[in-house]
């Protein structure tokens, strides 16, 4: 009988994760190493908003195709069914924000509201600085595709402190610029999009099974007009081994590890969640990872 081979997977160090970060300046460049100035942010939104809109197209603000009624009267259902006029229904999670990157330009568009999750408050800082002139939240209700109400708010945290259900806002939250700010939603919250976008690196494996069997349990269940909530993860990933089985890679700099995508769909289905949807992001430098972008529910 061969001898038991034990598959040992690296396994990020935490502290020294956020250690390094802390030390990162608070800008888009610097949350992207580099990248911030070049195309890779607008590629990189249009790319998370198309696919978005493929999984949940309920978000869209243009009618389906096959709708047989005029735009108008379409609008007036959809803001009917969201709960009327000045509502803010449709929630997203963004996971290690960083500076609001994300959140600015790839969740805002297309959702309500948005809860930051991120542990380097300078980062924070920096989002809740710059929030009230972000698009989405510089224009009024009246001007929301479906009269929406929109609002971020801010928590600093690990994501494996973070209690998704009953967050605690670290900052005051910012609204739009004719909304007066509300108290908290209404407790425990349930999430339509949880967006996991260049941070799962710093999870280890029994803290991303966590994770994600959390998420699943706070995602808005489907409904007659609704697909239900889903678990974006958008993550490098490295190479599988020689022999195809999976690999995962130790990063020295930011103590994260990077995991190839037979890692990943491992732990997916080994926390239960399944995937909806999976495509390749396409138009990055070629010198980076390959990236991946999965709708788990
Ligand atoms: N998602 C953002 C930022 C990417 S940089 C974007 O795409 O623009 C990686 C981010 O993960 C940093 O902001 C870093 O502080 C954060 N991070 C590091 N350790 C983390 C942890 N344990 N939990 C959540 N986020 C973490």
């Amino acid at each position: 009988m061969p001898p038991a081979v034990r598959v040992v997977h690296p396994t990020p160090d935490v502290a020294r994760g956020v250690e390094y970060w802390e030390g990162v300046p608070a800008t888009v460049d610097g949350v992207l190493g580099g990248y911030g100035n070049g195309t890779l942010p607008r590629i990189d939104a249009l790319g998370s908003r198309a696919f978005l809109l493929r999984v949940l197209p309920s978000l869209s603000s243009t009618p389906p195709v096959a709708y047989n009624g005029s735009p108008d009267e379409w609008r007036s259902e959809r803001i009917k069914e969201r709960g009327g006029k000045g509502m803010c229904v449709i929630r997203a999670l963004d996971c290690g924000a960083g500076v609001g990157r994300v959140t600015e330009h790839s969740l805002l568009p297309l959702v309500d509201e948005v809860h930051l999750v991120e542990p380097v408050a300078k980062f924070l800082d920096e989002a809740k600085r710059c929030s009230p002139a972000w698009a989405p939240l510089k224009s009024s209700v009246a001007d929301s595709p479906f009269y929406a109400r929109k609002g971020v708010h801010f928590h600093v945290s690990t994501l494996q402190d973070f209690d998704l259900t009953r967050p605690v806002d670290t900052l005051p939250p910012t609204w739009m610029a004719d909304e007066t700010p509300e108290p908290t939603s209404e407790l425990p919250l349930v999430y339509d999009v949880v967006w996991c976008q260049w941070c799962l690196q710093h999870l280890s494996e029994a803290d991303l099974k966590k994770f994600l069997r959390g998420a699943q349990a706070a995602l808005r269940p489907a409904g007659p007009n609704y697909e239900g909530g889903v678990i974006v993860v958008k993550e490098n990933i490295c190479r599988e081994q020689v022999d195809g089985s999976e690999s995962s890679w130790y990063d020295d700099e930011d103590h994260s590890v990077t995991r190839s995508q037979r890692a990943f769909e491992r732990i997916f289905a080994e926390s239960g969640v399944s995937i909806v949807r999976s495509e390749v992001q396409n138009g990055f430098p070629d010198e980076l990872f390959p990236v991946m972008m999965w709708a788990l529910r």
